[in-house]
């Protein structure tokens, strides 16, 4: 549609962040955008609507299109958190960066079996969501799909990731 074109357009590159020779998508002005943002949040939901109770967001910018995604869709919201944030995780997963390791954790609010649908921006190398997945797995919940508004596709994420039903918003 024009409006997730006028969104996909919106999303701005930055050389050179966090760090030399990465190539930073900023997703800020596409939230600025009131319309681009809605448009987003609607397409990111769209494919697995009925088919979901929870929406899961990574921290920190999966937050902030799960959080909408689970407001419009009548659905609970579980913030995946980084490791020590959370008074009471349920559970843990830890998985491997470029440099060093990471780890997610969660409560868990929800009823066992119900199907959670993960959110996060942006999809690298994969390592975040697939480590969400298996958090979600380890709560007693079942994965509903995955939805990000794009994939670094150089990265191997959608290989490392390995959910036939990753959906991503933006195609380039
Ligand atoms: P992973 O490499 O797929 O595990 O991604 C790790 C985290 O980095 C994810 O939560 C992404 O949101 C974030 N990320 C990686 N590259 C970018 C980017 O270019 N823009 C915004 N977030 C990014």
């Amino acid at each position: 549609t024009p409006e997730l074109a006028r969104a996909e357009s919106l999303i701005r590159e930055v050389d050179d962040f966090p760090s030399q020779g990465i190539l930073f998508r900023d997703i800020t002005p596409l939230l600025a955008d009131a319309r681009a943002f809605r448009a987003t949040v609607d397409a990111l939901i769209a494919p697995f609507l009925g088919t979901f109770d929870v929406v899961a967001g990574l921290e920190a910018r999966g937050f902030l299109f799960a959080s909408a995604a689970a407001y419009t869709a009548n659905a609970g919201l579980m913030p995946i958190r980084k490791a020590g944030k959370l008074p009471r995780p349920a559970a843990a997963v830890d998985y491997s960066l470029e440099y060093g390791v990471a780890m997610v954790e969660a409560h868990d609010d929800f009823p066992r079996g119900s199907r959670v649908l993960l959110i996060d921006d942006v999809l690298a190398t994969g390592g975040t969501l697939a480590a969400a997945h298996k958090l979600i797995e380890r709560l007693g919940y079942t994965a509903a799909g995955t939805a990000v508004l794009f994939e670094i596709a150089d990265l191997g994420g959608r290989d490392t990731l390995n959910d036939p039903l990753l959906h991503t918003v933006f195609n380039g």
